[in-house]
C-alpha cells in the first residue's frame, strides 16, 4: 500500500517510518497538514497515519478534507494521539479517521492497523471495480432494450424517444424534420417461397442498405415487422423525399430475387411514405408518423415500389 505519514515532529515520522517500511508498505511523509494534502491529491495514497496536532492543518481537518474531498475513493486514515485522549480521539473519528494509534508507537499495534487498512482498502478496491462493471452492464442493457435483436437497427422504443426529441427540439428551433415510413412488398409471399429464415436474411439485407444510405444525421428504425422508418433531422419535404427515393433505389439495385410477386420487377422492393413536420404545424410527432402510413399505404394502393408524400 502507499501510506502518508503526517507528522511536524521529526523522530515520530522517522519511528512510524521505519516500522511501516518494515511491513513492505512505501511511505511518505509530510512535515505538516498541507503538505500532506497536496500528497493526498496527487499520490494515490491507500492509508494516511496523521498526527493530531499540526500547525497550519491539524489531523481532524485533515480527516475532513479527504471524507468531503476525495469521496470517490478510499484512503483509511488513523489517527495519532497522545495515550488516553479519548476526546481527541472521538473527534477525529467523527471527523472521519477509521482508527487511531497512540504515541509512543507499539510496533505490535502498527502492525495490526496496518492489516486492517489492507483489507478494508482492497475491499473499497473491489466495491469500486463492481461499480464500474455494474455501470457498463446498464449501459450495454440499455443499448440492447433500444437495439432491435433481428437487424441490430433501433428499435420502436429508440424511434419513439429519438422522434419525441426532435419533434421538442424541431419546435424550439423553428426547423423542419422529415419522417419516412417503408414497406416491403409482398413479404409474405417471399416467406412462404424462401422460407422463413431466407425471410429473415432479406430483413437483414434491407436494413443494412437503410443503414448504410442513411446520412450522418439520419436514424433508421425497425419499425414494425417488415416496416422500417427513417428520421431526417433538419430537413425540407424535398430532401426526405429525395431522400426516400434514393433508398428505395438502393434496396431495388441490392436485387435480392423474389419471383412469387406479381407485377413488378422479380426483385424484393420497397414502398415508402414521406411527412414532413414544418414550423407552424399542428401536427404531434405520433401524426407525423401516421401521416407517413397514409402516404404509404397510397403507394401501396398506387401498384408499390414508389414513394408517396402526405399533403399536410
Ligand atoms: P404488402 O406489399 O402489401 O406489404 O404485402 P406483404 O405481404 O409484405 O404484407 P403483409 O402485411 O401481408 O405481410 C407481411 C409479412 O411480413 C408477413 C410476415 O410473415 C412477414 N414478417 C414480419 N416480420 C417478419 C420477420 O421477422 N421475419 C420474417 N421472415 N418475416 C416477417
Ligand atoms: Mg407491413
Ligand atoms: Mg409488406
Amino acid at each position: 500500500m502507499r501510506v502518508l505519514i503526517a507528522d511536524d515532529d521529526a523522530t515520530s515520522r522517522l519511528e512510524l517510518n521505519a516500522l511501516v517500511s518494515k511491513l513492505g508498505h512505501e511511505c511518505l511523509v509530510a512535515e505538516d497538514g498541507s503538505a500532506a494534502w497536496d500528497l493526498l491529491m496527487t499520490e494515490g495514497i491507500d492509508v494516511l497515519l496523521t498526527d493530531w496536532m499540526m500547525p497550519g492543518v491539524d489531523g481532524p481537518e485533515l480527516c475532513r478534507r479527504v471524507r468531503d474531498q476525495l469521496s470517490h475513493r478510499y484512503v483509511y486514515i488513523v489517527l495519532i494521539t497522545v495515550l488516553g485522549n479519548q476526546g481527541q480521539v472521538l473527534e477525529g473519528m467523527n471527523a472521519g479517521a477509521d482508527d487511531f494509534l497512540v504515541k509512543p508507537f507499539d510496533p505490535f499495534a502498527v502492525r495490526t492497523h496496518m492489516v486492517a487498512a489492507e483489507r478494508v482498502t482492497a475491499l473499497h478496491r473491489r466495491l469500486v471495480d463492481t461499480q464500474a462493471q455494474l455501470k457498463q452492464a446498464n449501459r450495454e442493457l440499455l443499448s440492447l432494450s433500444l437495439t432491435d435483436t433481428l437487424t441490430g437497427l433501433g428499435n420502436r422504443r429508440r424511434m419513439e424517444e429519438d422522434l419525441t426529441r426532435t419533434h421538442a427540439r424541431a419546435l424550439r428551433v423553428g426547423r423542419s424534420y422529415g419522417l419516412m415510413l417503408f414497406d416491403i412488398d409482398h413479404f409474405k409471399l417471399y416467406n412462404d417461397r424462401y422460407g422463413h429464415v431466407a425471410g429473415d436474411d432479406a430483413l437483414r439485407q434491407i436494413a443494412r442498405c437503410l443503414d448504410e444510405s442513411a446520412r450522418m444525421d439520419e436514424s433508421t428504425y425497425r419499425y414494425g415487422g417488415e416496416e422500417f422508418l427513417v428520421l431526417l433531422p433538419d430537413s425540407t419535404l424535398k430532401d426526405a423525399t429525395n431522400a426516400a427515393e434514393r433508398i428505395r433505389q438502393v434496396v431495388t439495385d441490392t436485387a435480392i430475387v423474389h419471383e412469387a410477386r406479381s407485377g413488378g420487377p422479380p426483385l424484393l422492393t420497397l414502398s415508402g411514405g414521406v411527412c414532413c413536420w414544418s414550423p407552424g404545424s399542428e401536427l404531434s410527432g405520433p401524426d407525423v408518423i401516421y401521416e407517413a402510413d397514409q402516404a404509404l399505404f397510397e403507394a401501396k394502393s398506387a401498384g408499390r415500389n414508389c414513394i408517396h408524400v402526405a399533403s399536410v
